[in-house]
């Protein structure tokens, strides 16, 4: 353990949003923090903000009134670089601007030791970029808060090619002596959260895009099935398009415009409109007050079918024949036919998505009743299921299929057959993207998940849903998501390939 110890000074540059968070978690843990910011009165006014948002903890009964005011008698204000000369880290959080931060580098080098350690909370610029000119290129680390800083547990430690071992070990374990979850990372676009999200924002903007669903229940069926806390277009409402669409933007640049990464038109067109969400009062939703909310297509009760069976053994078959046990549904089980892992009703078919369309696995099975449910996080608890419905279908598949989750207990979105539906595609984009970058060395498998559970806050992580889902299974939708689309953008990462050969 190499963490700084309590007793040693810490410095934070830029008294904003992340900055005054970043004071408030340092302090909290014991540090005496000196704070500086350019405008005058920005420190002032952010330990009154701090004040007011810890008198509300001691008002929930979280914090006691006596470690408030220790906390915030431990901050003081700076008047002078060269007050940081006591510190043995400084950390910035200023303009995001690379000439600009690295001018304030400059002036930090000039005054504090050898041994200080320079943070930086920058969320897009490159470790390696600011640290080019310094004199002692080996003590900048990246210290990437997210926010509010307080309240966010990870911590990204970056690393840029110049970055000393020593010093991102001593950033890492300080971090979690503050109570953080640190990971650490390389210096790549995005580094790991802003990097290995985006798939949870562009499939949506797929989806829309060829409006296979609206946003409601694009929502909807993320939080209900998925077991996401948001959906993604209510986050990026909150977000805001424009930060949304600029973050798109730099990590696609910064990738050479590898269509991965590749923004939305109807992203761009929600920005140039000034939609910009909850903060221009309207985005995918009308925030204005008494504006209605758009419910999520839902159908209505259906006739339950006769007979239901299950043919053979995939996980989560067990969970739901107890489900459609427990709604009273008749339901039997029998070994996997040729056909191959299929639940009938009635002779319908219902089948787990697998990035093809419902119409080209009837094409493909001579199956013209079939219907494609997705992926829940967990199929004991769901309460909604998407479906979609091969074109081929003239008969009961979809209100059979409707009747069949219903008495499971779940609402059924009835989506239009978009390959690999909601859930599915999403969750083997994210899963592939996190393999992407432990391949590129960006960060550990146990540091992305970290990373995307508590940076934001995904019910699992992408490895352990790889695992749960199946890696052949995610490979599989990929695979058939980039024939369908005929598009380098589904791509199988390196690393899926080989842990599915492996697992072969
Ligand atoms: P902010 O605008 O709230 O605060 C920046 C503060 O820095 C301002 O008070 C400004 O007066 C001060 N400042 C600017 N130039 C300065 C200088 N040369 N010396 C001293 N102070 C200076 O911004 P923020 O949202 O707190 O972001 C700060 C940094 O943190 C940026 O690099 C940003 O990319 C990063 N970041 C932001 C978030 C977020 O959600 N807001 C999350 C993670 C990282």
């Amino acid at each position: 353990m190499t963490a700084l110890a309590r007793d040693r000074a810490i410095g934070v540059v830029g008294a904003g949003t992340m900055g005054a968070g970043i004071a408030q978690v340092a302090a909290a843990a014991g540090h005496r923090v000196k704070l500086l910011d350019v405008r005058q009165g920005a420190v002032e006014d952010a330990l009154r903000n701090m004040g007011k948002a810890l008198d509300g903890l001691v008002a929930k009964g979280k914090i006691g009134q006596d470690k408030r005011d220790a906390i915030l008698s431990r901050i003081e204000p700076a008047e002078a670089y060269i007050d940081f000369e006591v510190c043995d880290l400084v950390i910035e959080a200023i303009v995001e601007d690379l000439t600009v931060k690295r001018r304030l580098l400059a002036e930090l080098e000039a005054v504090v030791g050898d041994a200080c350690i320079l943070g930086t909370n920058t969320s897009s610029i490159s470790i390696s970029a600011m640290a080019k000119d310094m004199r002692r290129p080996g003590r900048l680390v990246g210290f990437h808060f997210f926010n509010p800083a307080p309240i966010m547990a990870l911590v990204e430690i970056v690393s840029g090619l110049a970055t000393d071992p020593a010093v991102a070990q001593t950033a890492f374990d300080t971090a979690a002596a503050w109570g953080k979850a640190p990971v650490h990372a390389t210096s790549t676009p995005g580094f790991v959260v802003n990097r290995c999200a985006r798939p949870f924002y562009a499939e949506a903007w797929r989806l829309l895009t060829e409006r296979a669903a609206d946003p409601a229940t694009i929502d909807a069926v993320t939080r209900e099935c998925g077991g996401f806390r948001m959906g993604p277009c209510e986050l990026m409402d909150m977000i805001g398009h424009d930060v949304n669409f600029a973050v798109t933007n730099s990590v696609y640049d910064a990738y050479f415009k590898d269509q991965r990464y590749a923004p939305s038109a109807l992203q761009a067109e929600m920005v140039a409109a000034g939609r910009l969400g909850r903060k221009s009062g309207r985005g995918f939703y009308d925030y204005a007050k008494g504006a209605a909310i758009p419910e999520p297509a839902t159908e209505p009760a259906a006739a339950p079918p006769k007979q239901i069976v299950f043919e053979g053994e995939l996980e989560h078959f067990d969970l739901l024949e107890k489900r459609a046990k427990d709604g009273g549904l008749p339901v039997h089980r029998r070994p996997a036919g040729e056909r191959g892992e299929l639940i009938l009703l009635d002779g319908v078919a219902l089948r787990l998505s697998d990035g093809r369309t419902a119409t080209l696995r009837a094409a493909q099975t001579g199956e013209r009743e079939l219907v494609l449910y997705d992926l829940a996080l967990d199929y004991a608890a769901a309460t909604r299921m998407a479906i979609a419905v091969a074109d081929q279908s003239r008969g009961e598949a979809a209100a059979l299929a409707t009747a069949f989750f219903q008495g499971c207990g779940m609402k059924v979105s009835l989506i239009d057959d978009a390959p690999g539906l909601i859930v599915m595609r999403t969750v083997a984009m994210l899963v592939n993207e996190a393999l992407e970058a432990v391949q590129h060395g960006v960060v550990s498998a146990e540091g992305v998940d970290v990373a995307m559970t508590k940076g934001v806050n995904y019910p699992k992580g992408p490895f352990a849903w790889g695992r749960a889902v199946g890696l052949p299974h995610v490979q599989a939708t990929l695979d058939n998501l980039a024939r369908h689309y005929g598009e380098d953008r589904y791509r199988a990462a390196s690393r899926l390939r080989r842990l599915v050969a492996r697992e072969s």
